[in-house]
């Protein structure tokens, strides 16, 4: 047992007693039998004290690490079984390397299978549904420290809700996921979109290529970057793109999403041809920073919504940029999980990453999710926001039933905490 210390980016100190590292299931069920009060613990990315328990936090970072790929039972939909608290990055590679990929991944590569799969976390892309979306079963250990399985196919009335759980319903040891023949991207970027090509366009824009990525920092109208990852189909030379595409001018020489900072640990560029797993993010696995000077929110709303919600956070350019290192705008597709933010709705995800200044932010955030409210905007799970839980239960058309698979699979709360308990109201 080690103390808890912070999350990866330092603003958030964990108050739990103790991190627990049981090096095997059963030590694990041990654990969890014996513990009054016990949440998982994943890489610590989130931004929030979503992790947080009153009592142990456990890891399952020491398990024997498994990759498991299954493609004889059902060739035309292959799937790995991986252990829970696996990196995308290892899983990534060892799974390329055996001629498979996952449809998409979010921008670091360093954190866990589990912890992003219970927050939601997603890439681009708009018929890619956020990371959680590839799972078709999980197994973990419930409160009374027995293992629980279960599947999209066995259970199809619950599982929805089992996915994207935020931890609440019990320690995820393994996790199917669906995958595909291997495949490479290209990705090129475009400098300053303008702004009336982006409001006249924006179906366009992103559909443009298998994942799109806008970069803004809201200084000005037009969009500083456009990062378009295309995927390209074995044996077709797709040719080189246009030099002004919707008046954004090709650029000549790597970008970082940054501007002005040096493209060394941002993903190759210019066309190159590539594995998905070294175009989809826009970080080399090599380069991922181990702490972060940030802080992040992020907020998904329905995508027929996103020329006016853009808007609507333009009129804030002033409060914005001051706080702001980067905006990063996605695109998701609809998905059926009870507590995935793009849960039946196609979306655009409005990212921000801030300076690390919480007071200086916090007013800021509140301006922007205020300017947000006529989207019914869902915030991401593991990272900043504020607002109220009874907004946040609206939001979630399957809450109700949510809260009725957590009574069921978790009848004392002991994978409760403060900030689940908050937003995850009981039956
Ligand atoms: C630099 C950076 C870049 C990011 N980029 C993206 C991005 O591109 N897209 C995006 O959507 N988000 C992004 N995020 C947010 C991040 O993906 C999420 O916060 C994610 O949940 C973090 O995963 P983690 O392994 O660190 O989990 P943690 O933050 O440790 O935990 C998150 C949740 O998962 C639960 N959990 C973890 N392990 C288990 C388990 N074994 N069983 C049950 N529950 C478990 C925890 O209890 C908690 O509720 C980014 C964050 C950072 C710091």
């Amino acid at each position: 047992m080690v103390e808890p210390g912070t999350n990866w980016a330092g603003n958030v100190t964990f108050t739990a007693g103790a991190v627990h590292r049981p090096t095997s299931v059963d030590e694990l069920r041990r654990v969890v039998a014996a513990s009054r009060s016990i949440r998982a613990l994943g890489t610590g990315h989130s931004f929030n004290t979503l992790v947080d328990s009153p009592g142990d936090l456990v890891s399952v970072a020491g398990l024997p690490a498994v990759i498991e790929l299954d493609t004889t039972t059902a060739p035309s939909r292959p799937t790995v079984i991986v252990s829970a608290g696996l990196r995308y990055g290892e899983l990534a590679t060892e799974l390329d390397a055996r001629g498979y990929a996952l449809h998409n991944l979010g921008s670091l590569p360093h954190i866990s299978v589990a912890g992003a799969c219970a927050t939601g976390t997603h890439g681009s892309g708009d018929a890619n549904g956020n990371l959680a979306t590839a799972v078709s079963a999980v197994e973990l250990v419930g409160p009374d420290g027995d293992l629980v399985a279960l599947s999209r196919a066995a259970d199809p009335d619950t599982f929805p809700g089992a996915v994207v759980a935020l931890g609440a319903l019990g320690i995820v040891t393994r996790l199917t996921l669906d995958v595909q023949p291997t495949y490479d991207l290209r990705q090129y970027v475009y400098d300053d979109l303008p702004g009336d090509e982006l409001r006249g366009h924006f179906d366009e824009i992103t559909a443009s290529a298998y994942s799109v990525s806008l970069f803004t920092r809201w200084r000005s109208e037009e969009v500083e970057q456009v990062w378009r990852k295309e995927r390209l189909t074995a044996g077709q030379e797709p040719g080189r793109p246009p030099a002004v595409w919707h008046g954004a001018r090709l650029a000549e020489e790597g970008r970082h999403p940054l501007r002005g900072l040096p493209s060394t640990s941002a993903t190759e560029q210019l066309g190159v041809p590539g594995p998905w797993y070294a175009r989809l993010p826009h970080f080399r696995l090599e380069f991922t920073p181990s702490f972060g000077d940030e802080l992040q929110a992020e907020y998904l709303l329905p995508r027929e919504h996103a020329v006016e919600a853009l808007d609507a956070v333009a009129e804030l350019r002033d409060l914005i940029a001051p706080v702001l290192l980067v905006s990063e705008i996605r695109t998701v597709a609809s998905d059926d999980l009870w507590l995935s933010p793009s849960n039946g709705r196609a979306s655009v995800a409005v990212h921000f990453t801030w300076v690390k200044d919480e007071a200086a932010v916090a007013p800021v955030l509140a301006a922007v999710e205020e300017q947000l409210v006529p989207y019914a905007a869902r915030p991401h799970w593991g990272k900043l926001f504020s607002t109220a839980p009874a907004v946040i239960a609206g939001l979630y058309p399957r809450m109700d039933d949510f809260a009725r698979l957590r009574a069921a699979m978790d009848p004392g709360g002991k994978f409760g905490g403060a900030f689940v308990d908050r937003y995850l109201p009981g039956t």
